[in-house]
């Protein structure tokens, strides 16, 4: 089958530019493997009209409603390779089918690492977190902790007292010069420098970590920074150029989600050094709007 438009990963960005292209009446596939980034997070939070749903049930309206838009096709599968070839692209699919596209939007997402601790992985998305916007209100002014991974901590340890009592947890991997020790000292921030070695608690709750020496600090919440990187290695096999971001690599792209390979666009977590829902699906109408306009004026065949 032939599309106008592919759209690879049907999430918050995704969604979002098959919705403007479904209305402009273009010919669109969008194809999604439905393991979005927030799917441990129980509620998504700051999304203006969703807050507080959970993120499966934002994904299941979105998809009714573009289930109105006849040009549209969605389908649960993966793209397992994208090629050029003769002024268009051929796309494989999991089931073993083919498609041809004229232009392509990655919105396929970025997969977070996380470090390694005992009892860290099991409480992702609900009391160990990556955002104090997305997540912090809900821990309701309890202690929060910040896991230090990097120089990063220390934007989340200056930003944390806006939602609780907060401690950076220095875990050997950053150290404050004295000028940041009187910056986190003016917000309030404690400073511990001996590492934490276990969480503690009813998991996914968390109610303590405990340190190398044996002694317990009680949080209700800990903040890390995971190193991320593509979901999908698309975009490295279709030759698009990467930059390296705060936590991982990601991909370059214009003021229209161009990438640099033609016809070629991408939005969402896999085009950007900033990460939210809201972001993701701007980006997911951007690349829309780049994508329909390099039909219409023939750009990148
Ligand atoms: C635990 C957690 C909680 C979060 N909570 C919030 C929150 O409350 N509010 C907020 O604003 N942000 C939150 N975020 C950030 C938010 O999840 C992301 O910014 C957002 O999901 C990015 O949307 P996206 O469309 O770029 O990618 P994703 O949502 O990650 O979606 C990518 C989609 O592409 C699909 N895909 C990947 N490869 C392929 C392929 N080869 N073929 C087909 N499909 C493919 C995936 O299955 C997935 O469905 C949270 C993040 C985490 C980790």
């Amino acid at each position: 089958m032939d599309f106008e438009i592919t759209i690879i990963g049907g999430s918050f960005a995704g969604q979002s530019a098959a919705l403007q292209l479904g209305r402009a009446r273009r010919r669109v596939l969008l194809i999604d493997g439905g393991k979005p980034r927030n799917r441990f997070a129980r509620t998504s939070h700051g999304f203006l009209g969703q807050d507080g749903q959970p993120p499966s049930a934002i994904m299941a309206t979105a998809a009714s409603q573009l289930a109105r838009y006849k040009t549209v096709e969605q389908r649960n599968g993966l793209a397992m390779d994208a090629v050029a070839a003769e002024q268009r692209f051929r796309i494989s699919l999991d089931d073993g089918t083919e498609v041809t596209t004229g232009r392509i939007i990655l919105a396929t997402g970025v997969r977070d690492h996380l470090p390694e601790l005992p009892g860290l992985e099991e409480r992702w998305g609900v009391s160990v977190l990556h955002c104090p916007y997305c997540h912090g209100y809900e821990l309701d002014q309890r202690p929060v902790g910040v896991l230090a991974s990097s120089e990063m901590a220390m934007h989340h340890a200056l930003l944390l007292p806006d939602w609780g009592p907060a401690t950076l947890f220095m875990q050997n991997a950053f150290l404050p010069t004295p000028e940041q020790k009187a910056a986190l000292a003016a917000r309030g921030t404690a400073v511990e420098p001996v590492p934490v070695v276990e969480l503690l608690g009813k998991s996914p709750a968390l109610e303590a970590v405990r340190l190398a020496d044996g002694r317990t600090v009680e949080i209700a919440g800990l903040f890390v920074a995971p190193k991320t990187e593509p979901a999908s290695d698309l975009a490295g096999r279709l030759g698009c150029a990467f930059e390296e971001g705060l936590t991982g690599p990601f991909v370059t792209v214009d003021r229209m989600q161009q990438t640099s390979v033609p016809s070629v666009f991408a939005a969402g977590d896999l085009a950007s050094a900033m990460a939210n829902a809201t972001l993701a699906a701007a980006a997911g109408v951007m690349a829309a709007g780049g994508a329909h306009y390099s039909l219409i004026h023939g750009i990148g065949q």
